[in-house]
């Protein structure tokens, strides 16, 4: 595939039909159904006023992430926060930081949960033999 003309190593998605120069999705000019790169749209069309420049909407779409990641901290704590993070931190940063620290909050409540327990049969193990 011919990279854009004005931006080298984007992918062409079609050609100004006025110059013949490759343009990509985010400098491809859509006018009255026929596609032109930004500065031939620019000449042509800027002095008419009845005319609708539309340029193609803008790339970066807000990628959601998926909610089956919460699962990896509660399974596998900090570390699976870990992963979590690493996988969805370029496409939610917000939610993949709250994924780690979940992850490290519930490595401390897993840790006092089995503290306590290992601390009650050692304890209810003590009382039986001295019964
Ligand atoms: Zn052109
Ligand atoms: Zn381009």
């Amino acid at each position: 595939m011919a990279d854009c003309s004005y931006h080298p190593g984007k992918d062409a998605v079609g050609a100004c039909v006025n110059c013949g120069k490759m343009v990509c999705l985010a400098c491809r000019t859509e006018l009255q159904d026929r596609v032109y790169c930004q500065p031939c749209a620019n000449k042509l069309f800027v002095s008419k006023s009845d005319v609708q420049v539309s340029a193609a909407p803008a790339t970066p779409v807000i990628q959601s992430v998926s909610g089956a990641w919460w699962l990896l901290p509660i399974f596998f704590t900090w570390l699976g926060g870990l992963i979590a993070w690493a996988v969805t931190k370029a496409r939610d940063p917000k939610k993949a930081r709250s994924m780690l620290i979940w992850g490290i909050v519930l490595t401390f409540i897993y840790g006092i949960v089995i503290t306590i327990l290992v601390v009650a049969m050692f304890a209810l193990g003590f009382l039986a033999a001295n019964e």
